[in-house]
């Protein structure tokens, strides 16, 4: 069964607008689709409605950039983008990635960078500013010869993250944000963050206890190791997994494609969840 629980699209830093992304996903075809950008819901309502036009199983998400020992990522599923909470977040986390764009700007400057900041907005196309439309500008202007380059050089050391780091919210308050608006909380490519394994256990163990609902196992740069160990501690504490690519565009991130084939061993999908609990609210409200 192919999925994907993980894409990102013009709404933030994909290459792709949610229509695109949705022709794309029923063409493979993919049993689910999930768009999940990066602090905003912006994209859900074209996404919803290009999946409907198509069949296409559409599973509203967000991915929530929050601050801990490093920077975590918490996933929602099956959220309602029109929550007035959610969406007053994702208002100020916008204006927050605004304002650091000119701090990016200010502090490639600093290291003699000139940054045309509405050039680099005008790549952005009015979605969510990232580090990925900055890349895409660095490139545009010949001063790297790839994203990984602007990344590895720029965009992504210690004293970048020093002069542009901006408020974040912790992982638990993007937990409680996401289950008020009805959603469930997933922490994101786990190896992504690099973590010791046992630090990676009692974070796991932390937001459990703030509610966390499922682990993202299966990602698209998972070793099949990594896998199989993010599975068992999801068993061990009673989680589920998400299966999911992280695509961006091949423009944006060369390497990943879209879909995944679902190789969770049996563990419950983090979806089946929410549609038990549609099945589960539908029989209260009869
Ligand atoms: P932002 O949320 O604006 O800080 O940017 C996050 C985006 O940048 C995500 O899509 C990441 O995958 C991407 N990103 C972060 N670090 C790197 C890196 N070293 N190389 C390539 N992409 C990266
Ligand atoms: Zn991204
Ligand atoms: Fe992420
Ligand atoms: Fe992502």
């Amino acid at each position: 069964m192919r999925i994907d629980l993980h894409t990102h699209s013009t709404a933030s830093d994909g290459q792709y607008t949610p229509t695109e992304l949705a022709e794309m996903a029923a063409a493979i075809p993919l049993a689910c689709w999930a768009l999940t950008d990066h602090d905003t819901v912006a994209g859900i309502k074209e996404a919803s409605e290009a999946a409907g036009a198509r069949g296409l199983a559409f599973v509203p998400g967000i991915e929530i950039s929050t601050q801990d020992v490093v920077e975590i990522h918490i996933l929602g599923y099956g959220i309602d983008a029109g929550h007035a909470g959610l969406v007053e977040r994702c208002r100020e986390w916008k204006s927050d990635r605004d304002h650091r764009g000119e701090w990016i700007r200010d502090y490639l400057a600093s290291i003699g960078v000139a940054v045309d900041l509405a050039a680099v907005r005008e790549i952005a196309g009015g979605g969510s500013l990232g580090r990925p439309h900055f890349a895409a500008y660095l490139q545009q202007i010949g001063l790297v010869s790839s994203r990984k380059e602007a990344f590895d050089r720029y965009l992504d050391t210690p004293e970048f993250k020093r002069h542009t780091d901006r408020r974040k919210p912790t992982p638990e308050e993007a937990i409680d944000l996401i289950h008020r608006a009805d959603g469930l909380a997933v922490l994101a490519h786990p190896g992504n963050y690099r973590l010791p394994e046992q630090q990676l256990e009692a974070l796991v163990a932390r937001l459990r206890s703030a509610g966390l609902d499922g682990i993202e196992c299966c990602y698209s740069r998972h070793s099949r190791g990594q896998t199989e160990a993010y599975l068992s501690l999801m068993r061990k504490y009673e989680l589920r997994t998400g299966c999911g690519s992280d695509f961006h565009g091949e423009r944006v991130k060369s390497d990943i494609g879209l879909g995944l084939e679902y190789d969770g061993a049996g563990s419950e999908l983090i979806i089946d969840h929410i549609d038990r609990k549609t099945e589960g609210e539908e029989e209260r409200n009869e």
